[in-house]
C-alpha cells in the first residue's frame, strides 16, 4: 500500500503558497486513482497550524509538522533534515512536493538520504492497475513521457503552474509534531535577506493570465522610414503596467541587444519564448510585431487562446498558429488599448 505524502513549506506569513496547493492537487488526484493508498501532509515552517487548517478539508488523513525559527529560512541543511524526518515518520513511499526554488534544491538530497529516487519537472501523476506513472516533458517540451519507478520512496517535484490549485476548504487540522535533531553543521548558513527586482521591473510573471509577446518589428523601420524604439518602449511598458501581463519575446528581438542595435532595455534572453527559449503556461497570449515562425511558436504549446497583431497577412500566425490575427499596426493598436485600459 502506498503512503502519499504532500511535502510543503509555509511562506513567511505562515500561509501556503499556490504552488503547495498545486502539489496537493496532484497528490490528491494520484490518491484517488490508487485504491488503498493513504494521503498525508507534511509541513515545514515557523508555525504550520494555520497552513494545515487552511487545507483541513482535503482528503489527507494525517498532518505532520516540523516547526521552529530554525525552519523559516530556505537553508539546505535544515530543510533536508526536516524533510527527511517527516518522510521517515510518515513512512512515505511517494512524496509529492512543489518544485519551488527552495524545495527543488533539497528534494534530490532527501531522496539520497532515504535511499529513494527523485524526479524533477513532473507535470502529472496517476495510477492504472495499481501502478503509478508520472508525466514529464523532454526535448524543449516537444515529447511527453510517462514513466514508472520501483524504488521507494519516490519523490516527485511538481512543476509550478502545471496543475490547478487544490481548492479544498479550511477547518481544524490536528498536526503531529516531528522532532528533528539538528547538528550545528546544519545551521552554518544564514539567509541574510532577499534581493529581488522591484515589482514593476519584474516582467516575467508566471501567474499572469496573459502572455504579451514582443517581436523584432517593434524596433524595425516603420511606414515613415524611421525606427521608433523609445515609443515602442513606452507602449510596451504601459501595456504591461495596466494589464499585469507576463512579458515574452521572440529570439530576434532579444538577440538584437548582443548585436549592438537599438533595443528595449528591459528584455533579456530570460524573456525568450520558443524552441531555444521558454514554454510558459498562461490562459491567453497576445503576440505583437512578431512573425510567428515555428521555432518561436513551439514555445506557445501551453497557451490556450492565441492572438497576434502583425502587419503581414501571410505571417506564421495566419497559418494556423493563432486563433485570431489582427492585420494591423501594433503601435496604433497598443496605443488605443492602453488608452482604454487607463
Ligand atoms: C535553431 C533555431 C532556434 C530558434 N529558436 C527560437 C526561439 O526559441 N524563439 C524565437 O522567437 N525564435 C527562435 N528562432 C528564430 C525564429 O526562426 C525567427 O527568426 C524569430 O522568431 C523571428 O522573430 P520576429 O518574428 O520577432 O522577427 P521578424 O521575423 O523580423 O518579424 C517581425 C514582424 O514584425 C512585423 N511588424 C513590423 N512592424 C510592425 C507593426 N508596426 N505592427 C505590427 N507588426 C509589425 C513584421 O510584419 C514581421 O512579421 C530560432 C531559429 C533557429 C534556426
Amino acid at each position: 500500500m502506498e503512503t502519499i505524502l504532500v511535502l510543503a513549506h509555509t511562506e513567511n506569513d505562515g500561509s501556503l503558497a499556490k504552488t503547495a496547493r498545486e502539489a496537493l492537487h496532484a497528490a490528491a488526484t494520484l490518491h484517488k486513482s490508487l485504491a488503498g493508498s493513504k494521503l498525508v501532509v507534511g509541513l515545514v515552517g515557523d508555525n504550520v497550524q494555520a497552513a494545515a487548517n487552511s487545507i483541513a478539508a482535503c482528503p489527507a488523513t494525517k498532518y505532520f509538522g516540523v516547526t521552529g525559527a530554525e525552519f523559516t529560512q530556505p537553508r539546505y541543511g535544515t530543510d533536508t533534515a526536516a524533510a527527511e524526518a517527516i518522510c521517515k515518520t510518515a513512512q512515505a513511499t511517494v512524496v509529492v512536493a512543489p518544485a519551488t526554488s527552495r524545495w527543488a534544491r533539497v528534494l534530490p538530497g532527501v531522496a539520497q538520504r532515504l535511499g529513494g529516487r527523485a524526479d524533477t519537472h513532473v507535470t502529472g501523476a496517476a495510477a492504472a492497475d495499481g501502478k503509478i506513472s508520472v508525466n514529464r516533458w523532454y526535448y524543449r517540451q516537444r515529447m511527453e513521457s510517462s514513466q514508472t519507478r520501483t524504488q521507494r520512496p519516490w519523490i516527485l517535484g511538481i512543476d509550478p503552474g502545471s496543475q490547478s490549485a487544490c481548492d479544498c476548504g479550511a477547518g481544524t487540522a490536528s498536526v503531529e509534531m516531528v522532532a528533528v535533531n539538528l547538528p550545528d553543521t546544519a545551521k552554518r548558513t544564514t539567509v541574510v535577506g532577499v534581493r529581488e527586482p522591484k515589482a514593476d521591473a519584474q516582467t516575467i510573471r508566471p501567474d499572469a493570465q496573459l502572455l504579451f509577446v514582443t517581436g523584432a518589428g517593434w524596433t524595425k523601420k516603420q511606414a515613415d522610414g524611421q525606427t521608433h524604439v523609445p515609443e515602442a518602449e513606452k507602449l510596451i511598458l504601459g501595456f504591461l503596467k495596466a494589464s499585469r501581463a507576463s512579458l515574452g519575446s521572440s529570439k530576434s528581438l532579444v538577440d538584437l541587444g548582443g548585436e549592438g542595435q537599438a533595443v528595449l532595455p528591459f528584455l533579456s534572453h530570460l524573456n525568450q519564448i520558443g524552441q531555444t527559449g521558454a514554454t510558459p503556461r498562461h490562459a491567453k497570449g497576445l503576440s505583437t510585431c512578431c512573425h510567428g515562425e515555428e521555432p518561436h511558436t513551439v514555445g506557445w504549446r501551453f497557451i490556450n487562446e492565441r492572438r497576434a497583431i502583425s502587419l503581414d497577412p501571410n505571417c506564421g500566425w495566419a497559418r494556423g498558429k493563432a486563433d485570431v490575427l489582427y492585420v494591423a499596426d501594433a503601435f496604433q493598436v497598443i496605443a488605443k488599448v492602453n488608452e482604454l485600459l487607463a
